[in-house]
């Protein structure tokens, strides 16, 4: 097996470092410096400050939305940070993100009738505030399923008295049922050694394979999935017709079932990005929302408070990246990339998701520059935003700087791959390369003395497709987009996109370890004397069809 010749490969490096020349060709050895990934290891683990980071990016400025003052604070603080370690050329990037940036500033939510309690919501992005304290009777309207757009019209002219000046629940109490069986927190080694094995042909798993599947708690309020006649209204249709109507009608405040266990509360954003176009709209933890549901139900009239203050900020329109290098020397027009997504969801503060991606990206190029090494190929650190919107700020970045391969830019020749980190806190298990299969046997020769931190490959994918997070936007360019595999932890079950995204729930051993794998992995494509390989002219596969333009409200994925 080449796993098993890539370490024995290593193991004599180790003991001879000069006694095989470098390679460049694929399957052949790479010469990895022992002494460097040594001294990487050493600082990463001794004089870490990715918790610092970490607290400075969650506590200070979470949650980091698209467009919001917190994201433009972090951004600045992160260019700060960058020029105190001494990167070089650390600055924004502006792109257009064409919607205005919004800021929830205050939420309560209080049951005033039959019995006084606080309710527990989250509002939905770029909706409205109440202008001050409302009340009213809470109204559940449950809309018909799949209706035509008569049948929604029909239903929904009996209902507007019902709900003018209502607090309206949109839909059925959804029931969650007790979880006997959690989901393993690490994986097993034998599992993601499978899955990063270029000679397994068994298909990869994805870490969330198992988990439950959620309902999406968008505006949509019909269901999803199975094919409809034409008739039938799409989601999408039932949606805006809706928004329109409780607008219309004088509703006071619209609230949405989280649907999920344990209070988590995943709340997305307004489609239209349009405050205007939808009336005040929290989403509320499904055990209140049951509690309203199963009140009214048994006849008994409730009685609803709620002041939210919400925010536009016509500046956001231009939103950034943040961009900061370590200089390259003999080599330094060829660049090797590393990032993750500085922007959140906004119902907590976006800590796994992904300010801990950010923070291992920011403490790998501070391991590395704090060491003085001088890497051949200049390293770019990039931490994007609008990624929650649909990988906006990296396709921006990519179409701005490298072009296609198709349609290539000057720099798209010099281009080595892009090393990026977007599930949660979990240790690195692996890596997934956009390349011939020679692009990951590179890759896994880099990561092989990480075995003992629980990397246990790599492997390629042809994919060009996007999707799921940024460095597909290189794939989709046809460049080496390195996509890291993660111990789920409690990525899937609990923090990804909810209101429990804090930084307590941030394994920090794990977090140190994938900052001093990603060091040492970006240091060996900084320095090796081949470029990572590419597809040939020959062997890359055609560019995706276009696909429509990016839908604001993300589905439930592995990442992201
Ligand atoms: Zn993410």
């Amino acid at each position: 097996m080449k796993k098993i010749a890539a370490l024995f490969l290593f193991t004599t490096l180790s003991l001879s470092p000069l006694s095989i020349e470098a390679q460049t060709f694929a399957d052949q050895a790479e010469r990895i410096d022992a002494e460097v990934y040594w001294k990487i290891r050493r600082e990463g683990t001794e004089r870490s400050e990715a918790m610092q980071t970490l607290h400075v990016l969650t506590d200070m400025y979470g949650p980091r939305l698209t467009g919001s003052p917190n994201f433009k604070a972090a951004a600045d603080w992160t260019v700060k940070r960058m020029n105190a370690w001494g990167f070089k050329n650390a600055h924004l990037e502006p792109w257009d993100f064409g919607h205005p940036g919004w800021l929830n500033e205050r939420l309560s939510a209080h049951i005033t009738s039959p019995v006084k309690d606080a309710l527990v919501c989250e509002a939905l992005a770029w909706t409205p505030g109440t202008n001050g304290a409302v009340t009213g009777q809470a109204f559940q309207l449950v809309l018909p399923e799949r209706p035509t757009k008569a049948e929604l019209t029909a239903f929904l002219d009996g209902m507007k008295e019902r709900v003018k000046g209502k607090i309206v629940l949109v839909g059925k109490h959804q029931i969650v049922p007790v979880t006997f069986n959690p989901q393993n927190k690490r994986r097993e080694d034998q599992e993601a050694r499978t899955q990063y094995d270029p000679n397994n042909p068994a298909p990869a798993v994805p870490p969330f394979a198992v988990a439950a599947p959620s309902p999406s708690p968008s505006p949509a309020a019909s269901p999803q999935s199975s094919p409809q006649p034409p008739a039938r209204l799409t989601p999408a249709g039932v949606a805006e017709q809706l928004d329109q109507f409780l607008v219309a009608s004088g509703a006071l405040v619209r609230i949405n079932d989280a649907a999920r266990e344990h209070g988590q509360i995943r709340a997305f954003n307004n489609r239209t990005f349009d405050t205007s176009k939808v009336v005040p709209t929290v989403v509320m933890r499904n055990e209140d929302y049951g509690r309203i549901s199963r009140l009214l139900a048994n006849g008994t009239p409730v009685e609803l408070e709620f002041n939210i203050v919400n925010r536009n900020y016509p500046e956001g329109r231009t939103s950034y990246n943040v961009v900061g290098e370590i200089p390259g020397t003999d080599k330094a027009d060829e660049v090797v990339m590393l990032g993750g997504h500085l922007d959140s969801w906004h119902a907590a503060t976006g800590a796994t998701d992904n300010a801990i991606g950010c923070t291992i990206m920011l403490e790998a190029a501070r391991i590395l520059n704090t060491l003085g090494i001088k890497p051949r190929r200049t390293i770019r650190v990039a931490l994007w935003s609008g990624e929650e919107q649909g990988l906006l700020g990296s396709k921006a970045y990519v179409k701005e700087h490298l072009g296609t391969f198709e349609n290539p830019k000057p720099e798209y020749s010099k281009f080595n791959g892009y090393f990026n980190i977007d599930s949660g806190t979990g240790r690195i298990r692996g890596a997934n390369v956009f390349g011939p299969p020679e692009t990951a046997t590179v890759l896994r020769q880099a990561l092989a003395p990480f075995e003992d931190l629980g990397v246990m490959g790599a492997i390629a994918t042809t994919s060009r497709r996007t999707g799921g997070t940024d460095s597909t936007s290189f794939n989709e360019a046809g460049l080496p987009g390195i996509g890291l595999g993660q111990d789920p932890i409690e990525y899937g079950t609990h923090t990804w996109h909810t209101n429990l995204d804090t930084y307590e729930r941030i394994v920090e051993p794990d977090v140190k370890s994938a900052a001093i794998v990603v060091a040492a992995a970006v240091y060996h494509l900084a320095m090796r004397d081949g470029m990572l390989p590419r597809f040939t002219k020959e062997r890359m596969p055609a560019p995706p069809p276009p696909t429509p333009s990016p839908t604001p409200v993300p589905t439930p994925s592995p990442r992201g």
